[in-house]
């Protein structure tokens, strides 16, 4: 298949981790093992410049990600996600205006610990009184297990409300913990109403080619690519699988930076991978922005996105 498209009419971020100093700080000084380049980001940089950089890439909103490490520390990481979100409020340019200007938007997703005193109500405030988009799961980092029945409260939550719930999956040697596969397929049955999106798509623990007949067998199941797209170069076998699985299933896949914490740097090294690995105009589109735009509320997104997320079916 060939590849090389023009730039997407959009650029939503799907996983983008903006966070309080000190987590920013311990993140890029974990990253920095693994990802050299990142050697050229201070670890002191501030939430103010690295949306600078996303700006400078002309990423119109971004899915906020920020998971607590320890029982108890949720509703400050969630209260915290309200307040960063209002503080750079919504700057979308109208219908027809170019927006060069304009900061990302900011959409945050909650967390909850199984370990936290009261997980569900945890959420149901996240979604309540702060009105956060969706809910983040690391089960790894956060040493939980996501069928933990003390979240079950927490995830029915997510489910009623419609938004979705970002898990990671994936990478378990790297973790040196057990692959994620069962639970993500657990999840999806135990909540068949839940959008879940599998972080990394269980790369490499599940076969790429496994996911086609997956995807249509389990239909609130969606992919995110960050992280992946690095390692699927087109013209290698991992990058026939990802183009094969790109050219039918594109809607049901997003993709992010994982900035500041991602595969490279600067982040303009990531976001040129979706125009070199999609198969076709609208795979890019859909892993760019359109696939992430569709699941959350439009009232999240700047004017233009919205609009052209409605329209474009
Ligand atoms: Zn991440």
């Amino acid at each position: 298949m060939t590849a090389g498209h023009k730039a997407a009419r959009h650029r939503l971020d799907a996983h983008a981790h903006l966070m309080t100093p000190e987590r920013t700080a311990s993140g890029i000084r974990w990253i920095r093992r693994v990802v050299p380049d990142y050697a050229d980001l201070p670890e002191d940089v501030r939430v103010t410049e690295l949306l600078g950089e996303f700006q400078a890439e002309r990423v119109g909103a971004l899915w906020n990600l920020f998971y607590p490490l320890r029982p108890g520390q949720s509703e400050e990481i969630n209260r915290w996600q309200r307040a960063l979100a209002d503080a750079y409020p919504p700057g979308g340019a109208a219908p027809g205006e170019q927006a060069p200007a304009a900061l990302p938007v900011i959409i945050p997703f909650a967390s909850v610990h199984a370990a936290d005193d009261d997980p569900g109500a945890v959420v149901e405030r996240a979604f309540g009184a702060l009105d956060l988009a969706g809910l983040k799961l690391h089960p790894y980092v956060q040493r939980l297990d996501p069928l933990d029945p003390r979240l079950a409260r927490a995830l029915a939550a997510t489910e009623e409300s419609g938004r979705p719930l970002v898990v990671h999956t994936g990478f378990s040697e790297f973790y040196g913990e057990r692959s994620l596969v069962e639970a993500v397929f657990g999840l999806a049955r135990r909540y068949p109403g839940l959008k879940v999106v599998a972080a990394h798509m269980l790369y490499p623990d599940l076969d790429l080619s496994d996911w086609p007949e997956l995807l249509e067998r389990y239909e609130n199941l969606y992919l995110d690519a960050t992280n992946v797209l690095s390692l699927t170069a087109p013209g290698t076998p991992p990058g026939d699988d990802m183009q094969a699985l790109l050219d039918r299933w594109s809607h049901r896949i997003v993709f992010g930076s994982d900035h500041p914490m991602g595969m490279a740097y600067p982040i303009s090294r990531l976001y040129r991978l979706p125009g070199s690995i999609a198969p076709h105009g609208e795979a890019l589109e859909d892993i760019s922005w359109r696939t992430a735009a569709r699941l959350v509320e439009p009232r999240r997104l700047p004017g233009t996105m919205a609009l052209d997320a409605v329209i474009a079916e």
